[in-house]
């Protein structure tokens, strides 16, 4: 696949419009913006790709809307160096935005499918996450904890504990939560015990489904 202008036109269009719809981390969009969007989905839909929607991958999964992408990615505030867990690695395009803000990233794949082609097409990208596994996101990274920051890119019914466990004190954990469509919830680790919660509307995402496939 190539990288043509009429690509790079397409996706410099599609930053105006996340700007439009208030995204204003100018990292997070210049990392939308060097990256090939096309690249990550079926070339059936290469024609799609910088249009501001979600679109299907293998195994009866999405990439995420490229504003749900940048709203999640501008919640979590990624400074370099940030040891950032990521659950549901799907497509890897989320990946190669926080690998593109600098972070180390740790992500967990439940599709065995999905989590073996994203491991082989990232690298060949040039994209290089600390530590991609098949597993359940659900449990975390216990061996790889504390983390600075942590996203949830599946429709979480609950908050898995695991997750904020891992968290470093001052830590930041990004995850959609509810069942039918999810609440964008953002908890903060003030200290061993305290969490700071707030809700940035609704979304809509593919379930985070428990035990691996
Ligand atoms: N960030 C991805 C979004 C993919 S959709 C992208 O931009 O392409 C959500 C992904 O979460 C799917 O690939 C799904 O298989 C995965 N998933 C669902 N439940 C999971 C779980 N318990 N652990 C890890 N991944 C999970």
């Amino acid at each position: 696949m190539k990288d043509t202008f009429r690509h790079q036109g397409k996706r410099q269009h599609l930053v105006e419009i996340l700007k439009e719809k208030g995204i204003t981390d100018k990292k997070v969009l210049t990392a939308i913006n060097k990256i090939p969007r096309h690249f990550f989905m079926d070339s059936s839909f290469e024609d799609h790709a910088y249009q501001d929607k979600a679109f299907p991958i293998a195994a009866d999964q999405t990439i995420s809307q490229p504003y749900t992408v940048a709203f999640q990615s501008e919640l979590l505030e990624v400074e370099k160096g940030d040891e950032i867990l990521e659950i549901g690695t799907g497509s890897g395009y989320q990946t190669a935005v926080l690998c593109e803000l600098g972070a180390k990233v740790y992500s967990i794949e439940r599709q065995q499918e999905l989590y073996k082609k994203t491991k082989l097409f990232l690298s060949k990208l040039g994209y290089r996450p600390k530590y991609l596994t098949f597993g359940d996101g659900y449990k975390g990274l216990p061996l790889y904890k504390p983390f600075d920051k942590a996203i949830v890119t599946a429709g979480a019914p609950y908050v898995p504990n695991p997750l904020l466990a891992q968290l470093k004190i001052g830590g930041r954990l990004v995850i959609p939560v509810g069942t039918d469509s999810q609440v964008m919830t953002l908890f903060i680790r003030k200290s061993a015990k305290e969490f700071e919660k707030k809700e940035f509307g609704e979304f809509r995402f593919v379930p985070l489904l428990e035990d691996k496939n």
